[in-house]
């Protein structure tokens, strides 16, 4: 496999950088360490550095030549809150903290790219490097869109990589359109008078009324939304209750919705609404219902995504490019930042699942052997999309 040969030498530096990551996993907005590590390393490299922006995200910034013209591409720091159980020598040292979803890998493979890019300045404009906190849940690359990321560091376009388990190792996947669903987490907080369980008359019923709730949300997928449409709709926390004897005052149900449309936001409010106030009504309890921290889908344009093949080609070979993934019902915060810019998100290659191990199992670990492909394509991407002129 073509990796670029100056990266490929430092390899094993890389796998230093991640699996230091590893062993010091930070979850959402408390990435202090991690964007220490990344703004130092960056300035290491005669990079220039803005610390700080949407908390602890970091921006380094590379010009080549006189070129106007100007990328950023994307890597996320954050952990998840799971006990680590790889066993493995660099092991999380947080207690109940982990990288279990491979940041720690995408962190080394953007500074590897960094430092190459850094080196050989072979382009002509700008590229951003893009370093963002808390990916997970807690919209980080909404609150950098937000705290002016693409007004402080403009770009034509912007760039995300995520590995994948159970793509090939040297493989990449991507698709043009969506390829990460919108994740649209809601919340029903159901409260009532409760009531002694044995004079279940003397009061209302909120967890009747949730199981009533629960059974008619499912006909919103298969009654409400058009067939064509790629839609789940799950319910996935059931709070309520305290002892066997009391019906109580509250129950809390909460779930999540997962779609490419972004029109179907607004069917899902509504469907929503009306199946929790009219279930509420019917039980004479009372509902409330809201959204939290809803993601848009993550959806590739065109140009830049025919750019992001070409580069994963010339690491990977034509072949090892698969261009017609399917897209994913899971949800990635990158959707802030392509909603905000034209760009491509794309997969590479993990290796194979094994005994069930993917994303965010306590046993994941990302694959080091992909660094170098990683950076390799990051740096191939540079090179092609701002060309030096000849
Ligand atoms: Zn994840
Ligand atoms: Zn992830």
């Amino acid at each position: 496999m073509p990796v670029i040969n100056r990266i490929a030498d430092f390899h094993a530096e890389m796998k230093c950088w991640r699996r230091d990551l590893h062993a010091h996993p930070e979850m959402a907005f408390g990435e202090r360490r991690t964007a220490d590590f990344v703004a130092t390393t960056l300035e290491g490299f005669g990079i220039e550095v803005r610390r700080g922006l949407a908390g602890t995200g970091v921006v380094g910034t590379l010009r080549a030549g006189s070129g106007k013209r100007a990328i950023g591409l994307r890597a996320d720091m954050d952990a998840l809150p799971i006990h680590e159980k790889t066993g493995c020598a660099h092991a999380s040292t947080h207690d109940g903290v982990m990288h279990a979803c491979g940041h720690d890998g995408h962190t080394a493979m953007l500074l590897g790219a960094a430092r190459y890019l850094a080196e050989t300045r072979n382009f002509d404009g700008t590229v951003h490097f893009i370093f963002q906190p808390a990916e997970e849940n807690e919209c980080g690359g909404q609150k950098m869109v937000e705290d002016g990321l693409f007004e402080q560091f403009p770009v034509e376009a912007v760039y995300g990589m995520h590995n994948w388990p159970g793509l090939p190792v040297g493989a990449f996947g991507v698709c043009t359109g969506p390829i990460m669903a919108a994740d649209d987490k809601f919340e029903i907080t159901i409260t009532s008078r409760g009531a002694h369980a044995a004079m279940p008359h003397l009061g209302d019923d909120p967890i009747v009324a949730a199981g009533a709730m629960i059974g008619a949300i499912q006909t919103i997928v298969s009654r409400t939304a058009d067939p064509q449409d790629e839609l789940v709709v799950s319910i996935t926390q059931l709070h309520g209750g305290s002892t066997w004897n009391i019906v109580p005052e509250e129950v809390v149900l909460r779930g999540t919705c997962r779609y490419f449309k972004p029109e179907l936001r607004r069917l899902l409010d509504g469907a929503l609404r009306r199946v929790v106030e009219g279930i509420a009504a019917t039980h004479g309890v009372v509902a409330a219902f809201s959204f939290y921290k809803p993601i848009p889908p993550a959806v590739n344009a065109e140009g830049p995504t025919a750019a992001a093949i070409r580069a994963a080609a010339m690491v990977a070979g034509d072949e090892n490019v698969r261009r017609d993934v399917a897209p994913s019902m899971g949800c990635e915060d990158f959707g802030f930042m392509l909603a905000a810019r034209p760009g491509c998100y794309l997969w590479i290659g993990n290796g194979p699942i094994r005994d069930g191990v993917g994303l965010h199992s306590s046993r994941y670990d990302f694959n080091d052997e992909i660094l170098p492909v990683g950076a390799s394509y990051w740096s191939k991407l540079v090179e092609t999309v701002l060309p030096r002129g000849i």
